[in-house]
């Protein structure tokens, strides 16, 4: 397929709709849409459309795989901030810590470890598993063990910790799944009062998410258009 022709206009309007509904969301919850962050979620799509975004104003951007990530990210100029909330494989960790401003996805010992070890500049999210009634395993720290996990990351390992990451289960309610992510950050704040970010919410569920209280919300289906 032929990638940049005709996209920008299809990429322009597709973001303002966004950035329209996020507005909308921000003010029926009595926030300021400047206490959230759109995070372009550019996994799959081609270097180009990554390029035309940043034409757009987009500075954000978020990937999943450190075998695409690594290839974009010096492409783009450098005031992009790049995000990674994908599945983590300790191969990857050194690799994905030259190019990610931002970690969305930590929740392993191991992984925090080795990025500590890296002696990364990263900004780094923990990923929390929210209840689930599938039982799906979509990866994150147990809440119950997320306090014993922040003091051995923050206290021990010395890694920037800003805040929390969730996936909202599938077949449950957004909302109060993210509800449950919000009370979660709250209570581990009162102990670590630095923690200042919730990222949460897809293409499918932002709005419930900035709802809930999210700073970062992670969108790529409608912006970009389905993978
Ligand atoms: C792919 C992905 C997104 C973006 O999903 P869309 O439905 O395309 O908006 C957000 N977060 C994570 C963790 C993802 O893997």
């Amino acid at each position: 397929m032929t990638t940049s022709d005709n996209r920008l206009p299809e990429l322009s309007a597709n973001l303002r709709s966004v950035q329209e509904r996020v507005r909308a969301a921000a003010l029926s919850a009595g926030r300021s849409e400047d206490e959230i962050t759109l995070v372009v979620v550019t996994k799959t799509f081609p270097v180009e459309d990554i390029q035309a975004l940043y034409s757009l104003g987009v500075r954000n951007f978020g990937e999943n795989r450190d075998q695409e990530g690594s290839v974009k990210a010096p492409q783009l100029p450098s005031d992009s901030i790049w995000h990674f909330q994908g599945q983590i494989q300790s191969n990857k960790l050194k690799s994905i810590s030259t190019w990610a401003d931002v970690i969305h996805s930590l929740d392993d010992r191991k992984h925090a470890q080795k990025l500590s070890e890296l002696g990364t500049n990263a900004r780094v999210l923990i990923q929390v598993a929210l209840e689930d009634k599938l039982r799906e395993d979509r990866g994150g720290v147990d809440p119950d063990l997320l306090s014993e996990f922040l003091e051995e990351v923050i206290g021990r390992m010395k890694l920037n910790v800003v805040g929390v990451m969730a996936v909202a289960p599938l077949g449950v309610e957004a909302l109060p799944a993210f509800q449950q992510l919000t009370s979660i950050f709250q209570e581990v704040r009162k102990k670590w009062p630095q923690l200042s970010a919730i990222s949460a919410g897809m293409s499918g569920d932002f709005e419930a998410a900035i709802s809930a209280g999210a700073t970062h919300i992670r969108v790529g289906s409608s912006i970009l258009g389905s993978r």
